[in-house]
């Protein structure tokens, strides 16, 4: 549990008077708690541990809905991020918060309360547009969730308004607010799966693949939609035999009618993380396979291993069920092509696409 793993709170000024911030300490009894002027300025890619055993609390001076930076160079999803908090208690090899993260700790967001009115009036305000928000940006949108209770918060709020879906995406099983709760309209329940081998060895501290599926199962059987996440696929030794393995235990597992979408991207990063990754990660296999540099300045997988990736696992994903919402995050329109058989021209026709499912499953 993440968070028997927590050691120590700390509380910048302004922070406390928050109500978040008390749920927290609720949460957290006996663990040591620290008052503090202003945030390390210790940047967290020299910092070996991240700094994943502290909680952080203060106040985010920033809005709290953003859309998804993306990039013009590939097609995007349109999505919009709800900054609960930033970094996370798993430590996944690939992650790219380790070159992107400059504070340590898990910093959490004490004045949730007044960014999430902000953030509605600006959704009521835009009636006629789909706001698809995702809390699983910057930190894994459940992991901490005993601690937080964001999904208290976010339940109700997203569930009752017509032009939001709210998407919680996990690399855990902690679900247990989720489903004492009384709301599932609107709200999507999402797992980022990869190979076993992945699962295993790259995501550390994250559940293992069959209790990732055991709590979608769950999810599923108490009324929530679902997403999956294939993101990064990575070229591992015997990768079609390893994903394999991950779409049969899939098609055990869950029913394909109640899945909105099922994403696929490759492993792709900025140059620095690589020796972060290296440093942090010394056993990884992420960085073996052959990489080019794409037109954003990220490394990405030479094309044709791409193409192969998201041809394979599509194929073998329409063999179990024709209608999931299968899209690529971040892929030029070739690559849609040669490997989807379509493509939606650009992240406008992508959006639609994606919105057009959102209207399907929940109207
Ligand atoms: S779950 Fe996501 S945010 Fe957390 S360490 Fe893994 S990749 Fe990073």
């Amino acid at each position: 549990m993440p968070d028997s793993l927590i050691k120590m709170i700390t509380i910048e000024e302004g922070a406390s008077g928050y109500d978040l911030a008390k749920t927290v300490l609720e949460n957290l009894p006996g663990i040591p708690v620290q008052e503090v002027k202003a945030p390390g300025k210790k940047s967290a890619s020299t910092d070996t541990a991240m700094g994943k055993k502290t909680i952080h609390l203060l106040p985010y001076k920033g809005e709290f809905l953003k859309p998804c930076p993306g990039t013009r160079e590939y097609i995007c999803c349109g999505y919009q991020i709800l900054n609960l908090g930033t970094n996370c208690p798993l430590d996944c090899s690939y992650c790219i918060l380790q070159a992107y993260i400059n504070q340590p700790h898990l910093r959490v967001f004490s004045n949730l309360t007044e960014g999430l009115a902000q953030a509605v009036q600006r959704i009521d305000r835009q009636p006629e547009q789909i706001f698809r928000i995702g809390t699983g940006e910057l930190t894994d949108s459940l992991a901490i969730d005993p601690i937080t209770r964001w999904s208290e918060r976010l339940l109700p709020l997203f569930s009752t308004r017509k032009n939001v879906v709210l998407e919680l995406k996990t690399k855990t099983n902690q679900v247990k607010s989720l489903l004492t709760s009384n709301y599932r309209d609107r709200i999507i329940i999402s797992w980022s799966l990869n190979s076993p081998f992945i699962c295993l060895h790259e995501e550390k501290m994250a559940n293992g693949l069959k209790k990732r599926l055991e709590a979608a199962r769950q999810c599923q059987m108490e009324g929530f939609t679902l997403g999956f996440h294939f993101d990064p696929l990575v070229q591992h030794p015997g990768w079609k035999d390893e994903y394999l393995k991950t779409l049969d235990l899939m098609a055990d597992y869950i029913d394909p009618k109640g899945v909105i979408w099922i994403s696929l991207g490759s492993f792709r990063f900025m140059p620095g993380l690589k020796p972060i990754i290296r440093r942090r990660h010394p056993q990884t296999c992420v960085l073996d396979g052959e990489f080019v540099t794409g037109l954003d300045g990220k490394m990405r997988y030479f094309k044709p291993i791409r193409i192969d990736l998201y041809s394979y696992i599509r194929e073998t994903l329409e063999k179990w069920h024709s209608d999931l919402g299968l899209y690529l995050c971040m892929e030029s329109d070739d690559v849609w092509q040669r490997s989807m058989g379509w493509s939606p021209n650009n992240t406008t026709g992508l959006s639609r696409y994606l919105d057009r499912r959102v209207l399907k499953i929940f109207g």
